[in-house]
């Protein structure tokens, strides 16, 4: 959204920093190595100041809503901080740092914005903010409580996306399972996704996050019924010991849980299931780790992440005495990812044989491979299918891929099968 703020006003967008007058960055402030990673980027891009074309440096997102006053302390070379709140007047702001002489109604607008994640796949936000507390999660407080998008705005920019050719759409919010409670007083996430699959040139539609206790049968029954709704809930766990789900402030309890995955897995047989974890959550003891590994041994998730628990400024687990020592996080996260490891393997051989619709996102340096992802596959987070490359693929085809082999990691070998 951004950079169509820019381009409202004429601005030249370019693609390398090295060129741009203006540097505005986007940051993330919930969690230590984002936090880490936004500094470091801010430090390289203000070197830019002395040794390309810089002139302004302007830095917003979620970083600067958390520590604005220690940012500006420790960072004089930024011009202008622009808080997750103060986005109505971004505009007017950058006008002032700019010195532009008239003052124009340039607002943020998800209709302008510009997609960066390739021609064919957009996401689609359709909430912001979180009401849910976790007691791990900056996020509420940085972001404030969950507010839906009206349906039809949602929707007007869907078809705008489909206008303009994107044939897979991500419907995002950091609980999408919430969608609709606060503005319609019940949940809508099964109606918009109906409608969505109403619009025609769209293939592929995914949703993430799916919250565990919000996975209504409506929902379940509406990714059955609909073709172009991809057979994958991304669902973050994030523990299985009931006394730890607890101290999270999560809704859901180790039998729920066991339940909604045996459903899922009843209902839609070839649904992939993605999950996230936490290890090392103040006072999580070998018994509390030793239940969540050996639920994950049984369930074998077809993806898995996890994360060891952060420190975060502000949240009520912060607070806890008892801290878990680095080391002992870092263990544990070896052994999860040890394991998943190994069950990751077992499911993509299963596919070898198997014959699935792949869409193509681009290719080896080579030219040898094709890179696509089937259904069972998000962007950036998920492995891909290599697939010998026949010269008469482009990147946006869809094409019907049988898996050969697997490849390294979380990828897989195929070739197109007419
Ligand atoms: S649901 Fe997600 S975003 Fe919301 S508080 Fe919990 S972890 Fe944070």
């Amino acid at each position: 959204m951004f950079v169509g703020l820019f381009k409202k006003e004429k601005f030249e967008i370019v693609s390398n920093q090295h060129e741009a007058q203006i540097i505005v960055i986007n940051t993330c402030g919930f969690i230590e190595s984002a936090k880490e990673e936004a500094i470091q980027t801010i430090l390289e891009m203000a070197e830019l100041k002395q040794t390309a074309k810089c002139q302004f440096l302007i830095v917003t997102g979620c970083l600067v809503k958390r520590y604005q006053k220690e940012l500006e302390k420790a960072l004089p070379e930024v011009d202008l901080f622009i808080s997750v709140d103060e986005y109505d007047e971004m505009w007017c702001k950058i006008e002032n740092l700019l010195d532009l002489p008239r003052k124009s109604k340039n607002t943020l607008d998800y209709l302008d914005r510009t997609i960066s994640t390739g021609d064919k796949t957009a996401y689609l936000k359709i909430a912001e903010g979180c009401s849910n507390h976790c007691t791990y999660c900056a996020i509420p407080s940085i972001r404030g409580p969950y507010i839906s998008r009206p349906m039809e705005e949602i929707l007007k920019e869907a078809r705008r996306l489909a206008d303009l050719g994107y044939q897979e759409i991500i419907v995002i919010a950091q609980d999408t399972t919430k969608y609709g409670i606060d503005l319609y007083g019940e949940p809508k996430l099964a109606e918009l996704l109906e409608k969505l699959c109403q619009i025609q040139n769209f293939k592929w539609i995914r949703f993430l996050y799916a919250y565990p206790e919000s996975i209504t049968d409506e929902l379940i029954e509406m990714v059955k019924k609909q073709d172009k709704i991809c057979h994958y809930f991304d669902i973050p766990l994030q523990h299985f010991s009931d006394r730890v789900l607890k101290r999270m402030n999560r809704k859901s309890d180790s039998k729920s849980i066991e339940n909604l995955i045996t459903n899922l897995r009843k209902q839609i047989p070839d649904v992939i299931i993605r999950t996230t974890f936490m290890v090392g959550f103040p006072s999580e003891t070998e018994e509390d780790f030793e239940e969540l590994y050996e639920f994950i041994k049984k369930a074998k998730f077809e993806k898995l992440g996890a994360f060891a628990y952060s420190k975060e400024d502000g949240t009520p687990a912060s607070k806890l005495k008892e801290q878990i020592h680095y080391k002992t996080k870092q263990k544990r996260w070896n052994l999860l990812m040890k394991c998943q490891e190994e069950i990751s393997r077992q499911k993509l051989e299963e596919k070898v044989g198997k014959t699935y619709s792949t869409l193509i996102d681009g290719f080896t340096h080579d030219g040898k491979y094709a890179i696509a992802r089937s259904y069972m596959d998000i962007p950036d987070e998920d492995g891909v299918i290599y697939i010998e490359n026949t010269g008469k693929i482009k990147i946006g085809d869809f094409v019907k891929c049988e898996i050969t082999g697997v490849g390294e990691k979380y990828d897989l070998v195929g070739k197109i099968n007419h």
